[in-house]
């Protein structure tokens, strides 16, 4: 008694379904550290632009790690914030770092369709729904990744086209 939550009640994610959006939680939030690191390390490589786009992409992952936060909260299952995995400083070039996120990208596809197979296992409709957002979005990040790989692959050693598209991907607009 007392120390009982008022709302307390039974929570409609099981057990299994909680503890793995728990998990893709603290995933979003390695995939927002991981960019951030990308962009701090293209600042040191005075790609500005490249940088501004990377740092966005992290801000993008903050806001995927409060959905999971917040699908939690609203089922009335628990929150569990867990250790973030320290993300690397150093790339070998601004493609390797570029191949890095889009690597990381397809990472987290499967992981997403894995959380949709135990939500249809689990007969969880509510995550099921809340999670064909993120299938979605995932086939965007997919594709703006590796256009962008190309084009860095595309401009090679040229200096001029480098500097263009630095100040193209300095152009990114907040997603709204
Ligand atoms: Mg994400």
């Amino acid at each position: 008694m007392g120390l009982e939550r008022k709302c307390g009640g039974e929570s409609m994610v099981s057990k299994k379904m909680v503890d793995a959006l728990n998990k893709q939680l603290n995933s979003e939030y390695y995939s927002s550290y991981l960019y951030l690191a990308i962009s701090a390390y293209y600042e040191t490589m005075n790609l500005g632009g490249f940088a501004t786009w990377m740092r966005m992409q992290s801000e993008e992952e903050l806001k995927h790690a409060l959905r999971f936060y917040e699908h939690l909260v609203d089922s009335n299952a628990r929150v569990k914030l867990m250790l973030i995995q320290q993300p690397p400083t150093e790339w070998k070039s601004a493609l390797a770092a570029f191949e890095e996120a889009y690597k990381h990208e397809r990472n987290v596809t499967s992981s997403i369709h894995e959380l949709v197979s135990l939500s249809t296992k689990e007969k969880d409709h509510a995550t099921y729904e809340m999670l064909q957002w993120f299938v979605k979005e995932q086939v965007e990040e997919e594709k703006n990744t590796n256009d962008i790989i190309q084009d860095i692959k595309r401009v090679g050693d040229d200096g001029t086209g480098l500097l263009i598209l630095d100040r193209e991907l300095g152009n990114r607009k907040v997603e709204t």
